[in-house]
C-alpha cells in the first residue's frame, strides 16, 4: 500500500521527502507535493524526514487526511516530478503547524 502526503505539506513544500525516495515517486505543485501510488514502493524512507509530520502510510492515514488518498493519486498524474530537495516555501516555518490547511492546496500545475 503507497504512502500519502497529506495537507500538512501545503505552504510549507519542505522537499526533505523526495532525495530519499528510491524510485522517484514525488510530484510538485505550487504549494506541496504529493506522491504517485502507482509508482510508490511503500519503502517507508519518506516518512521520518519530513519536518511536518505530512506523510503517512495509506492505511495509517487520520480519518481527516482520508481526501489525500484520490488527491495524490489525481494530481502526481498532472504534476511534473521532482527529484532533487529545494528550499522549503517562504513562510513554510509559519505553517508548519498550521492545522486546516487544506483550503489552500493550489492545484495548478506548478
Ligand atoms: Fe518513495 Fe518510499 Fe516514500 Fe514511497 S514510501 S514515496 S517509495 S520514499
Amino acid at each position: 500500500m503507497a504512502y500519502v502526503v497529506s495537507e500538512r505539506c501545503i505552504n510549507c513544500k519542505f522537499t526533505s521527502c523526495v532525495q530519499v525516495c528510491p524510485v522517484d515517486c514525488f510530484h510538485e505543485g505550487p504549494n506541496c507535493v504529493v506522491i504517485d501510488p502507482d509508482v510508490c514502493i511503500s519503502c517507508g524512507a519518506c516518512e521520518p524526514v519530513c519536518p511536518t509530520n505530512a506523510i503517512f502510510e495509506q492505511e495509517d492515514l487520520p480519518a481527516e487526511f482520508k481526501v489525500s488518498i484520490k488527491l495524490n493519486d489525481d494530481l502526481s498524474k498532472i504534476w511534473p516530478s521532482i527529484t532533487e530537495t529545494k528550499e522549503a516555501l517562504p513562510e513554510a516555518e509559519k505553517w508548519k503547524r498550521a492545522t486546516g490547511k487544506l483550503q489552500y492546496l493550489d492545484k495548478k500545475a506548478a
